[in-house]
């Protein structure tokens, strides 16, 4: 496993596997690996010739100091991990590395981003969309992987390369749970014991909707059950709970025969966490 910090050392390395013909399956992370990484990172090892791992903190996509500062950095650790699971090139440059000036440039992605994340988080996904890009760019990937714990961010790489005609296929991957249910997260290494415990109920609460949904419940109803029960957990903020076309993230105003999908955030001992489940599928 090759470990690069200077963009253009791999950009070259990438462009001559890419002109041998060599499919190129990345996985783009903020690092803190845990099982949810991995599952990614295994499923593009089955489909690719290489694979890459990207491990960068992009200060761009928080809109909040803190969260950024307590963001955990694992490097050595993760580098070992991804070892084990036969990652040919790990891409880990420093802030510098990526961004020699503050980038002018900035990804505006309309109406999908004024709703969930976007709207709580600003300037969040233009912060995305730059490093992706730019991830993008320098790694030349046949196909990207990202995980559908994030599934506003997955939504919106997906349109913004479909819209610029980024060379690149997007993978959405299903989200990895621990077994009380909680989306694994890197930001749960923040938590105690009892926020743990607290943490699953947001899974908890996702599934309590699904049942009022699958009973044709109308969106208002099923969020209503979700709230009612987010409620009454001690400890547990909620912050959204929207329920939208996984297609475009319009809000739902009718519980009909198409896909939709219920995203939730909140907070648990100052740590933001966010959720989702399809209540019903593509
Ligand atoms: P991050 O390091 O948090 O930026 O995550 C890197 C990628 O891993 C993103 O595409 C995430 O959506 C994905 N990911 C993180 N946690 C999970 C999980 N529990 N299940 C599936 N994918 C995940």
């Amino acid at each position: 496993m090759q470990v690069y910090s200077l963009p253009a050392e791999i950009f070259n390395e990438t462009q001559r596997l890419r002109f041998q013909e060599k499919s190129i399956g990345m996985v783009p992370t903020m690092g803190a690996l845990h099982e949810g990484h991995f599952h990614l990172v295994k499923q593009a090892r089955k489909e690719n010739d290489i694979l890459i791992v990207s491990i960068f903190v992009n200060p761009l996509q928080f809109n909040n100091q803190e969260d950024l500062d307590n963001y955990p950095r694992t490097l050595e650790k993760d580098l070992s991990h991804l070892e084990k699971l036969g990652v040919d090139l790990v891409f880990a440059p420093a802030e510098e590395n990526m961004y020699p000036e503050k980038p002018q440039v900035s990804i505006v992605f309309g109406q999908m981003e004024r709703v969930m994340e976007g709207a709580f988080r600003p300037g969040h996904f233009s912060g995305v969309g730059v490093v992706v890009t730019k991830l993008f760019n320098i790694c030349n990937p046949t196909r990207a992987y990202f995980g559908k714990k994030d599934m506003q961010q997955y939504l919106l790489v997906k349109r913004m390369v479909e819209d610029l005609s980024q060379p690149v296929e997007i993978i959405g991957v299903p989200i990895v749970r621990e077994p009380s249910g909680l989306a694994m997260s890197s930001r749960n290494q923040r938590l105690s014991n009892d926020g743990l415990e607290i943490a699953s109920s947001i899974y908890k609460g996702l599934t309590i909707a699904k049942q009022e949904w699958d009973q044709a419940k109308s969106p208002d109803e099923t969020k209503n059950a979700a709230i009612a029960f987010y409620n009454k957990q001690e400890g547990l903020s909620i912050e959204y709970i929207n329920i939208v076309s996984p297609h475009d993230l319009e809000d739902l105003d009718e519980n009909v025969n198409q896909p939709a999908v219920i995203c939730v955030a909140g907070f648990v001992e100052g740590v933001r966490l966010i959720d989702n489940l399809y209540l019903r599928q593509d």
